[in-house]
């Protein structure tokens, strides 16, 4: 056919064509062909240990820990290895990330250069052994979510913010509800509130308890849940007001940790990773936005507070302190840093660390039941760490094998490092490791 003809012919084509033309979606990946873990150790997430677990999965989901390698499923060896559900990290912000020059991105930044920043930052934090991350937030991670959901692109599980909702003593209670109604038309799934202000400019209060109160009422009201950044007795005025997670809790005192305890909110300082690697990167950041040389010292300077509020926290009856970074350039991939910095620096026991960044983690996210333990019926989250971090916690720098909804990602085990493995080879689905 010519070309006018074909041109011809196309537009016949179009009008002929009665409404408008509408492409069915691109489906959905295959389900990953059924695996059995063979596995001497095993942690379930919840504070329990588990001997020669055989997990068996099917479609993506845990169906038994009792397997017997059925015809056609693929073994894979991790004994020798320590075996635990894949981490959740409650607070990442995965779209920061340094662009060409090394420099924090600014929106100066091409769109495609973003989108390969957020995607590395996704790909990190899951080579890391993080199978679940809360971004909080930027509107990319909507687009990045639905991705790793629907389409098979590499990466964690991710919940979104998309954004997030500041204000003053000022803003109207309809301003503050309409908030929240656009987050949730966006699709967010969760709301994250600024209740102080960076503690590079002072960590002072911005919204009322009052006001809080009416953020978190209205998440609740379309279903979201609330996180809440604060400092000093804006931790207890948070928890007053009945929001769901509370971040940072710098300059917190003991009766501001205790109300939020006794309020039921998941807390989170962070001790091991978020100021270090501002410090370590501080020429990347300083001169942009808020980043300047006297926040970092800052930041630097109250390290110590944030380990007293911790400490206070972990040791506290009933607090339920959940794993959260605050990861950002530079930091996605390094997640793990955190557990070291709650056993060093707070005293928490290794295993309250873990389980914090399993079932806890999942049960904040109100994914409990679906997420966070070695249980049949649950997504087949599931990563191994060469070493017992139990016994030696570097081991949680150490992780070998990667696997989400049932797909290998990762598999980094060698057949004669660990005696006699058997030594299956990476899966077709796993893309080497970035240097
Ligand atoms: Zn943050």
């Amino acid at each position: 056919m010519t070309l006018p003809r074909l041109a011809a012919h196309a537009l016949f084509v179009f009008l002929a064509t009665p409404c408008v033309l509408r492409a069915a979606p691109v489906p959905p990946p295959p389900p990953p062909p059924p695996v059995v873990l063979l596995t001497s150790l095993a942690l379930d997430g919840q504070g329990g240990r588990l001997r020669e677990a055989r997990i068996g999965v099917v479609d993506g989901r845990i169906v038994t820990l009792t397997a017997t390698p059925a015809q056609g499923a693929r073994v894979i060896d991790l004994r020798g290895y320590t075996v635990l559900p894949g981490w959740i990290d409650t607070h990442v912000h995965l779209a920061y990330h340094f662009d060409r020059t090394g420099r924090i991105a600014t929106e100066s930044e091409s769109p495609l250069d973003t989108a390969n920043g957020i995607a590395a930052g996704a790909w990190d934090s899951l080579m890391a052994g993080f199978t679940t991350v809360q971004s909080v937030g930027d509107p990319s991670e909507g687009p990045l979510r639905d991705a790793i959901r629907d389409h098979g692109f590499p990466g964690p599980r991710v919940l979104t913010s998309l954004g997030w909702i500041e204000g003053d003593a000022a803003t109207s209670d309809d301003a503050l509800r309409g908030m929240v109604r656009e987050r949730k038309a966006q699709g967010a799934d969760l709301i994250k509130i600024f209740a102080s202000s960076s503690q590079r400019v002072g960590a002072l209060p911005t919204f009322t308890e009052r006001q809080l109160r009416v953020l978190c009422d209205e998440a609740r009201a379309v279903g979201l849940r609330s996180m809440v950044h604060a400092y000093r007795s804006q931790v207890s005025a948070a928890a007053h007001a009945g929001c769901s997670e509370i971040e940072h809790a710098t300059y917190a005192s003991r009766e501001d940790i205790e109300a939020a305890v006794a309020a039921g909110a998941y807390l989170s300082p962070q001790v091991g990773l978020v100021v270090q690697n501002y410090i370590e990167n501080k020429e990347r950041y300083i001169g942009v936005g808020n980043y300047s040389e006297a926040g970092m010292q800052t930041m630097l300077h109250d390290l110590p507070e944030d380990e007293r509020v911790c400490s206070i926290a972990v040791h506290t009856p009933n607090s339920k302190v959940v794993f959260s970074t605050d990861a950002t350039a530079g930091a996605h991939g390094r997640n793990a840093e955190e557990f070291i910095g709650r056993v060093e620096r707070c005293g928490q026991s290794p295993m309250a660390a873990l389980v914090s960044a399993n079932s806890l983690a999942a049960e904040a996210l109100g994914l409990g039941d679906q997420i966070g333990r070695l249980v049949p019926g649950l997504e087949a989250d599931i990563i191994a760490l060469d070493g017992d971090p139990l016994q030696d916690l570097a081991a949680v720098r150490r992780v070998v094998f990667v696997m989400r909804g049932g797909v290998v990602y990762k598999w980094a085990g060698a057949p004669a490092a660990k005696g006699g493995r058997s030594g299956a080879a990476p899966s077709h689905a796993a893309r080497p490791a970035r240097p």
